[in-house]
């Protein structure tokens, strides 16, 4: 089995603090502050099963995963993490550690396109059932969960593009009374802004590729457990499946981590102060950002989560036209898919992020942009915004 840094976890320490040093401790041998990437496919063996501290082949356990997998669980308050290739990978084993045929799983109507199609398109076809509601409607919520052989409620919150929020510790109360593991799928807040365990969730999924490695230069995702029974499962299908992070990946995605606190105190400021801006302008139908005091879920928001987050979606009064206008004529936000780097994106959801829930239930409004405020200059932003609206 995988070898695990079975250190006590500084659990005293403040977030920032554990940000930076959870399982990254100095190279032993020569001093180096930074672990060393172990850029290695296999270890060599005192005699035949010889492991040193466990190591055996790169698949099972590396020691630059192992770093980045003790630094989540620590983030999340979880019993154990782990990394994997790509958000979907992560979920796509969560789903196949938990379910079996015949089962059911509920989700929100604004999943992430992608988990959506995951589920419905690959996991139906070994008889995985699901239903999509709206997360807000807790009865609509324990009706569908009333569903037979439901075993999954999966979560999103804030939700992609429209900043729905979701009641956590409400859902984990129906969850578990209908039998349910509850997933939350934390990508959008990121463990600075939000930690779904402390509220009784079982699992977090993250799709690292977006605030924790903040940089827009890795795909990874990852799996915490609140449960150890759960977190072996998943365990053994990342070792027997092997969709695991490479270690360069995973140096890159703990480097990422250290600024994860205080870059999304910048992310929120200047998302917050975009919507502020937008809000009351002309060509401007409507702002989805949590920080606004008439968003519907602001004081959840505001319960819930210590910060409103760096991502906000406008729908443009002037319908698909101008929306698509607005979003070729931004010049410092870039026309990305993706969102939680340093630097601002916007997008297109109906026909980008979200292409795959055309004419279904997520489906998109074709007026609404979606902007992943980085942490540039706020005036630069600003003006940004202004120039492209006037277009
Ligand atoms: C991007 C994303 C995913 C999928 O992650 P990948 O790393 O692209 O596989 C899942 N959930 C949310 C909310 C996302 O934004």
């Amino acid at each position: 089995m995988k070898p695990r840094d079975t250190r006590e976890r500084h659990m005293t320490h403040g977030f920032a603090t554990r940000a930076i040093h959870e399982g990254q401790e100095f190279d032993p041998t020569t001093g180096a502050i930074i672990p060393p990437i172990y850029q290695t496919s296999t270890f060599v063996q005192d005699g035949i099963g010889g492991l040193r501290n466990g190591y055996e082949y790169g698949r099972s356990g590396n020691p630059t995963r192992a770093s980045l997998e003790t630094l989540l669980a620590s983030l999340e308050g979880g019993v154990r993490a782990l990394s994997f290739a790509s958000g979907l990978a992560a979920e796509d084993a969560l789903l196949r550690a938990a379910l079996r045929p015949g089962d059911h799983i509920v989700l929100g109507n604004d999943a992430y396109g992608g988990t959506h199609r995951l589920i419905d398109r690959v996991h139906s076809e070994w008889g995985i059932r699901n239903t999509t509601v709206d997360l807000a409607d807790l009865d609509a919520v324990r009706e569908a969960l009333a569903a037979d052989g439901t075993r999954m409620l999966w979560i999103e919150t804030p939700s992609n593009p429209l900043m729905k929020i979701s009641d956590i510790a409400a859902l984990v109360e129906l969850g578990h009374a209908a039998g349910a593991v509850v997933v939350v799928d934390n990508t959008f807040a990121s463990p600075a802004l939000q930690q779904p365990l402390s509220f009784g969730a079982d699992v977090v999924v993250h799709s690292t590729t977006k605030y924790l490695g903040g940089h827009s230069d890795v795909i990874g995702g990852a799996l915490v457990f609140a449960d150890e029974e759960l977190a072996a499962k998943a365990q053994f299908l990342q070792f027997a499946a092997g969709a695991v992070s490479s270690p360069m990946d995973a140096w890159l995605t703990v480097r990422g981590i250290k600024t994860l606190q205080v870059r999304l105190r910048q992310h929120s400021a200047n998302a917050q102060a975009i919507a502020e801006a937008l809000v009351g302008h002309a060509g401007v139908e409507r702002v989805y950002y949590p920080g606004l005091p008439d968003h519907p879920g602001h004081e959840l928001a505001a319960r819930q989560m210590s910060g409103f987050g760096g991502m906000l979606s406008v729908a443009l009064a002037g319908g698909a036209e101008a929306a698509r206008r607005f979003a070729e004529s931004t010049r410092v936000f870039q026309l990305a898919e993706s969102l939680g780097g340093v630097e601002s994106l916007i997008g297109y959801p109906s026909e980008m992020t979200h292409a795959s829930v055309r004419g279904t239930a997520l489906e998109v409004p074709d007026n609404i942009v979606r902007l992943s405020v980085g942490i540039e200059d706020v005036d630069d932003l600003l003006e940004d915004v202004e120039q492209a609206l006037r277009r």
